[in-house]
């Protein structure tokens, strides 16, 4: 089902250190109810019915119970909230949403230490928010899809939060490497791993979530460091197509932007098995650690 990603909002009441929109807060005012219909209506138009309100912090926006209803009655049939989730911790609110008809709920949690999550979001208490959050959407009987950006700061820790999150049974996960843009280049040195490092920390996630027999992903990491983890590469297996709205343009396939736009090349990939089939690397991540663990495919 293709699905359209849509901006409500560019401001945030987090200040993540690897944020991707960071600048955008001091440019761009919040969508309008008016605005945020007209866009809801266009994308319906073009064949979406599955929509995402996302960053920057959705729940923030005054009209985002509004917009949700709105959607329903255009018939969307899938709505998810992405958000950093710490307005969740207030259960009304959590009650209000469901009722305007949000369908998914896509937390992002940053690591099993409190003191991990909360330096990475810049933000004391939000970890503890985010945990009270999921418990409530449990208790609510929701589906809860988490996504973890993996970073220099916590890549370490992802068997222990893997554990967390498939006992509180949450139904899917995401383990989505830093892009190098905004904040996150900013503070790339703090902030960047060298994937190979962190690949079998990121594997034994996967074991876990597999043992549990949770939906499991991995999103920017190429097929030659996933071998027999290829299951879970993200936009291989589960990315619907995407339209993005964005404050300052509009992307009709997502997918064709981040092949055309945002994925690094090299000609020796030619010679890979998946070259066809792989989505490479964020090209800024070959400036920092070139190609050298990136190893061609025979089979
Ligand atoms: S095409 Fe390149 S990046 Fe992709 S799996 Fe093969 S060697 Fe790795």
């Amino acid at each position: 089902m293709k699905r359209a990603d849509v901006k409500v909002w560019f401001a945030c009441n987090n200040k993540c250190l690897f944020c991707v929109q960071w600048d955008k807060r001091f440019h761009h005012k919040q969508r309008t109810f008016e605005e945020i219909k007209k866009i809801l209506e266009d994308e319906y138009i073009s064949w979406c019915r599955g929509l995402v309100f996302t960053w920057w912090e959705p729940t923030i926006h005054k009209d985002l119970t509004e917009s949700i209803k709105y959607a329903k009655k255009l018939w969307y049939s899938q709505i998810q909230i992405q958000s950093n989730w710490r307005t969740f911790a207030n259960l009304e609110y959590v009650k209000e949403l469901i009722s305007a008809w949000v369908t998914e709920f896509w937390p992002s949690i940053h690591w099993f230490k409190s003191e991990t999550h909360d330096t990475l979001v810049w933000a004391p208490w939000a970890w503890a928010e985010v945990v009270e959050w999921i418990k409530n959407l449990k208790k609510l009987n929701q589906i809860i899809i988490i996504n973890s950006v993996i970073t220099k700061k916590n890549y370490t820790e992802i068997p222990q939060l893997s554990l967390l999150l498939a006992k509180l049974w949450v139904s899917q996960f995401q383990f989505a490497f830093v892009h190098i843009l905004w904040s996150a280049d900013k503070n790339k040195d703090e902030i960047v791993p060298q994937k190979s490092l962190a690949m079998p920390y990121i594997k034994k996630g996967l074991d876990i979530w597999k043992k549990y027999w949770i939906i499991c992903m991995t999103e920017a990491i190429p097929f030659c460091l996933m071998q027999w983890y290829e299951w879970a590469i993200a936009e291989y297996n589960y990315m619907p197509e995407t339209t993005v709205v964005d404050a300052e343009y509009r992307t009709e396939s997502y997918a064709e932007y981040r092949w055309n736009e945002w994925k690094s090349k090299r000609e020796e990939c030619k010679k890979c098995s998946k070259f066809k089939i792989c989505e490479w690397p964020w090209k800024e991540y070959i400036e920092i650690y070139w190609w050298e663990e990136f190893r061609i495919i025979n089979d």
